[in-house]
């Protein structure tokens, strides 16, 4: 189970929306063990595509960096897929690196009605999890 704030649930969105027709990246911090997500930082999607993101390596260590300052650790990874289901591709699976986060995808094959849903990827088996919005 992940709980999300509707605002950062409200910015997910908002981000990919703003990055489609490409796929958009993010991602969220706060507290593992106490399961509580409090920020969401967007990404650029180095890729540019619609079929694939890759987060920018400096970005991401300004990120990692900008949460250890704030005191949390990275809780989710969050990215859109704007023709496909919300669920992880092949790729999604093998670059999924990080066992104890979220891995979050919207759907946006229906722009006006998105589809967010959450997953743990370990050892390449992908296990999905609840998303409550408080
Ligand atoms: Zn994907």
């Amino acid at each position: 189970m992940i709980h999300l704030s509707k605002s950062i649930y409200g910015a997910m969105i908002a981000h990919a929306k703003a990055g489609f027709p490409n796929e958009a990246c993010g991602i969220l911090g706060g507290d593992l063990k106490k399961r509580i997500t409090s920020k969401f930082f967007p990404m650029r999607n180095l890729d540019e595509s619609s079929i694939s993101y890759f987060m920018d390596p400096k970005e991401q260590l300004l990120v990692l960096k900008k949460m250890r300052e704030m005191g949390i650790e990275m809780t989710g990874i969050f990215h859109s897929h704007v023709a496909s289901e919300a669920a992880p591709s092949q790729k999604d699976v093998r670059l999924a690196f990080y066992p104890d986060v979220s891995y979050l995808i919207v759907s946006l094959s229906d722009i006006n009605k998105p589809i967010l849903r959450s997953f743990k990827i370990k050892d390449e088996k992908i296990i999905e999890e609840e998303i409550e919005i408080v």
